[in-house]
């Protein structure tokens, strides 16, 4: 666990601006938890759905990805891939996420992300509810206010310098609408914390309030960083990511001679039982390379799936699973790891999930994902997720594409098509950084490549 500190405050308190500077000063992570808000509220607008319907906003959630990534140093949320950081900034989104944040499916869409990052870092979180909900045992609590009419007389600035129409009367009555709907909403409200320090910048300039918040985090966090050491909590952290360079696994890996011989035998046992079963067919299987480290990437039909991408592959491979199979019996919990199983919380950009991924890839293991994230119950294939086309990037290493195809239900005898195409590679396709535009064509070259498998 890193320290965590909590800023909390009605819009346009100067949050950002203060967080970021501190987090530079004291080499913590700065997360702008309002950013998210706004990247939903961004990606709901684009589809056409107005930020106030709630049953549309929720049912466009589960095919939402939102991931937070870090270029020197500075935050940038990526939706579905695209880097949305400076289009999330106009007063448009700035209501609508006023209005996707009081839903409490929302909230909690976002909860573990910004749970996940806290756990891992040092961290100035800024929002409304860091300190009452999303950390409330942070090292450090801060409670960021100014009137009314001083904040929106500071946005108004900044507005007319980005070159803005809006007028000072418009941008207090939109600061007047977001602290309503703020202070109102029925989930996480804004409230300061009960054991939060309260700062009010209304007559502070800003380097005062700088000055001020980086003495009481100092303080406190030096007391807390202190006591972490001393119960060595701080070496179970891991870094944050940088998405921004390529980090290329290294290949050939030697793996465990007696995991392999077992994961050989237990492969031909269940592919003979299978056979007895199902009428199994596997095509390509020379497109599966012969050393590790690879990533299988497949549409997903059954609970079978994972299996079938086994058996024809030599070595072993690992899975993304939804953290809901983590929840259900000891037993099969046990097994599902023994085959290498670890999870992923789905739709939520899970940078645990995305970190073991490159730990598993580096340690010489495959990969295999289902980058649409759910069973497809109709066959047909769905958009898939960009997180397949980031762990390629990053680790550069190759996809292999993987069609499996049932006809009819599956009963005695069925037919089982599992078809492995040519393996795509980041590197011939020129994709040498994760940007947006270089995830684009890496995910949809990969999805065009299992759609042609499927059929
Ligand atoms: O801080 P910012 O203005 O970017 O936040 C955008 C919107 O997201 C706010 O109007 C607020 O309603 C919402 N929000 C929230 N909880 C947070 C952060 C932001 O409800 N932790």
């Amino acid at each position: 666990m890193g320290i965590n500190v909590a800023l909390d405050g009605p819009s346009g308190a100067g949050k950002s601006t203060i967080a970021k500077r501190i987090a530079e000063k004291l080499k913590f992570v700065y997360v702008d938890t309002g950013a998210l808000y706004r990247s939903i509220a961004y990606s709901v607008i684009s589809q056409g759905i107005d930020p106030a319907d709630k049953d549309k906003v929720t049912a466009a959630l589960p095919d939402m990805s939102i991931e937070l990534a870090y270029r020197g140093g500075a935050q940038h949320v990526l939706v579905s891939g695209e880097d949305v950081s400076d289009k999330i900034r106009t007063p448009e989104i700035s209501m609508g996420a006023s209005k996707v944040s009081a839903m409490p499916e929302v909230r909690a869409f976002l909860f573990d992300l910004q749970r996940d990052i806290a756990r891992k870092n040092d961290i100035i979180m800024d929002g409304r509810d860091i300190g009452t909900v999303v950390l409330p045992e942070a090292d450090v609590k801060i409670f960021l206010t100014a009137s009314a009419e001083e904040r929106a007389n500071r946005r108004y600035k900044e507005l007319r310098e980005k070159g803005d129409p809006s007028t000072y009367e418009e941008v207090l009555a939109d600061i007047n609408q977001r602290d309503y709907n703020d202070i109102h909403r029925d989930i996480s409200p804004l409230r300061k914390a009960d054991d939060a320090v309260e700062v009010d910048s209304t007559s502070m300039t800003l380097d005062e309030v700088i000055e001020h918040i980086a003495g009481i985090i100092n303080d406190r966090a030096g007391k807390a960083k202190t006591q972490k050491k001393t119960d060595g909590e701080r070496k179970e952290r891991k870094p944050l990511l940088d998405f921004s360079e390529v980090e290329p696994v290294k290949r050939g890996r030697k793996l465990n001679p007696v995991l392999l011989f077992f994961y050989n035998l237990l492969r031909f046992i269940v592919i003979g039982m299978l056979k007895l079963w199902f009428n199994l067919k596997f095509e390509g299987k020379e497109n599966i390379p012969k050393d590790g480290s690879n990533i299988f990437a497949s549409n997903h039909r059954s609970y079978l799936d994972p299996v079938l991408i086994c058996l024809p592959t030599r070595i072993p491979n690992t899975f993304m699973a939804k953290e809901e199979l983590f929840r259900t019996n000891k037993f099969f919990v046990w097994l599902i790891k023994l085959f290498g199983a670890f999870p992923v919380s789905r739709g939520k950009g899970d940078m645990g999930a995305i970190n073991m991924s490159f730990e598993k890839l580096n340690s010489g293991r495959n990969l295999v994902i289902f980058p649409e994230g759910t069973r497809s119950h109709d066959g047909k294939v769905g958009r898939g997720k960009t997180g397949v086309a980031l762990i390629a990037a990053v680790a550069q290493c190759p996809v292999i594409p993987v069609g499996i195809n049932f006809e009819g239900k599956l009963r005695f005898r069925r037919k089982i098509v599992v078809r492995f195409g040519k393996p795509i590679s980041p590197e011939q396709l020129k994709v040498t950084t994760p940007g947006p535009k270089e995830l684009k064509l890496l995910r949809t070259t990969i999805m065009d490549s299992i759609i042609e498998l499927v059929h």
